[in-house]
């Protein structure tokens, strides 16, 4: 389109849209000449898709004329058995980031207020504003973790769900057991708790909870997962959330009819029966985090501990020059100005990078 003078636009839009953050996805690593450029910006899984998942998406993709199943009955009565939950106990979107938005739509009305933790996962606030809800952001400690205590004070009447991000992205903490527990002792009965447990397969932390057990002990908890990480299925959308049955109810009632495509579906299927497979990459990753965290902590990095597949460096002012340099080097990382970089967990050779990169960035 050439010359095109856009006409007066009157439309009336939501006002609640001016507050609404737009979400920075992770630019894509610009391929270079010079060397292999790696994209660490956006935690995904560094591996290939197993054949066997290749293979039950392309055998799927030969009926996408046809609209998948909008029950998502497969899928879930696979993770039914699974997870040892009733059926009626299970609600999947497109991504965990979908099923959020399910949940803001099923216990947000206009002016209700959200609790979590700031910094934390760039999505809370989005879906937030988008509800038309209110953010009500509880700083982390000073080690970079929930301050649970903090955020059961700033529960008030007006409050309909609180975010637990367990590992927090992107910080890398998990919560505790013990402390998760007094808090949801202090939850009023009628307010959400969901626990995001999008990093859980790179947890290695004793103390985290079991948040199944959470759910199964409490009405009022729910659990978010994710096919998008350990699954390696970033691109295909599929998430889901662990409640009790009322719960559970209006957040399938809440999913963009067919929003799980057939692919998403049979490829989490096929994922849940290679998890074995997919697990030996998870402890590769894992591995390779604990070899990541300890190189910069011994360079004096204050890195806080990560039990998920990327590293805080908490670079405060620092943070955008850090940022230049690693893109000098090849390294895409996400930047969050004024506070620190997250850095995924990828390939040796970008591990190797950044451990380097940070290496020079102290030393310049
Ligand atoms: C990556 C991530 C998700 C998963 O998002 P999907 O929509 O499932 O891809 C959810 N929560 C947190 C905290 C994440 O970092």
């Amino acid at each position: 389109m050439t010359d095109q003078t856009s006409p007066t636009n009157d439309v009336r839009l939501r006002t609640t849209l001016a507050g609404v953050p737009a979400y920075k996805a992770g630019k894509p690593a610009a391929p270079r000449t010079d060397v292999t450029t790696y994209k660490i910006s956006s935690n995904e899984n560094p591996y290939p898709p197993l054949p066997s998942v290749l293979k039950v998406v392309q055998d799927a993709a030969t009926s996408i004329n046809r609209y998948p199943d909008m029950a998502v009955s497969g899928l879930t009565h696979r993770l039914a058995e699974t997870l040892d939950v009733p059926v009626e106990h299970l609600a999947t979107g497109t991504g965990s980031v979908g099923v959020l938005g399910q949940l803001l739509q099923i216990t947000c009305e206009p002016g209700d207020e959200v609790v979590y933790a700031w910094r934390s996962f760039e999505a809370y606030p989005i879906v937030v504003a988008l509800a038309g809800a209110t953010s009500v952001q509880v700083p982390l400690t000073a080690d970079a973790r929930h301050d649970l205590d903090a955020m059961a004070d700033a529960i008030t009447d007006k409050t309909r769900l609180v975010i637990v991000c367990t590992p927090n992205n992107p910080t890398g903490p998990a919560v505790h057991a013990d402390e998760l527990d007094a808090f949801l002792a202090k939850v009023p009965s009628d307010v959400l708790v969901v626990i995001d447990e999008a990093y859980l397969e790179f947890g290695r932390d004793d103390a985290a909870p079991v948040a199944l057990d959470l759910y199964r002990a409490h009405a009022n908890v729910a659990v978010l997962r994710t096919f998008s990480k350990a699954y390696g299925l970033a691109g295909l959308r599929v998430g889901y959330c662990v409640a009790q049955a009322p719960v559970a109810e209006a957040l399938r009632k809440a999913a963009v009819p067919f929003g799980v495509n057939a692919l998403a579906q049979e490829a989490a299927i096929a994922s849940l029966d290679a998890y074995d497979e997919l697990a030996e990459r998870v402890d590769a990753l894992v591995a390779e985090r604990v070899r990541v965290l300890a190189a910069l902590r011994e360079q004096g990095w204050p890195v806080p501990d990560s039990e998920a597949n990327f590293v805080w460096l908490p670079l405060g002012d620092d943070t955008v020059a850090f940022a230049e340099a690693a893109d000098a080097a090849g390294l895409v990382v996400r930047p969050f100005a004024g506070e620190g970089c997250r850095c995924t967990i990828a390939e040796t050779e970008a591990n190797d990078r950044l451990i380097e990169v940070a290496a020079a960035f102290r030393n310049r």
